[in-house]
């Protein structure tokens, strides 16, 4: 069974920044599919739950309190790769627009819902080495196209 790492808030788990979920009952409808392990790269990255929102700024992660958290997203990236590593993973899952988990859109930093073209922290070290990176959304779009 191929093993795909998925952001933790896909599956259930409650680990978003307001203490919530992003359930994806589709996804979670392949679990006798796919061997899917689920990450959360901000927690992985040493942040709490519930967190102060945070956004992509020129680069770098402030919250929404303007404080500068890359460290925290940088580390959480690193650990998800180490993982990738680990599990011998070539393809993960991730949360769309999120700003570690985002692939293709990210919010602008303003905090004011306005999305923009980008990658989260994670899903950008993740391409960089090679790893195949699908938002909920392409990887469902694919699997149905394919079956
Ligand atoms: S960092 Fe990723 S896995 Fe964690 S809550 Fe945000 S989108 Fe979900």
């Amino acid at each position: 069974m191929k093993r795909i790492i998925v952001s933790a808030c896909l599956l259930g788990l409650k680990v978003r920044y307001d203490g919530v979920s992003k359930e994806n009952k589709d996804l979670l409808a392949l679990m006798d599919k796919f061997e899917f392990i689920p990450v959360c790269p901000e927690v992985f990255g040493g942040l709490p739950t519930p967190r102060v929102p945070s956004e992509i700024k020129d680069g770098k992660v402030y919250n929404k309190d303007n404080v500068d958290v890359t460290e925290n997203y940088l580390r959480g990236a690193e650990e998800t790769l180490r993982l990738c590593k680990i599990y011998n993973c070539d393809t993960v899952i991730l949360k769309s627009k999120s700003p570690s988990c985002g692939k293709g859109l990210v919010y602008d930093g303003s905090f004011t819902g306005n999305l923009i073209k980008g990658n989260g922290i994670t899903t950008d070290l993740l391409i960089k080495n090679g790893i195949k990176v699908y938002t909920e959304d392409e990887f469902l779009k694919e699997y149905v196209d394919s079956n």
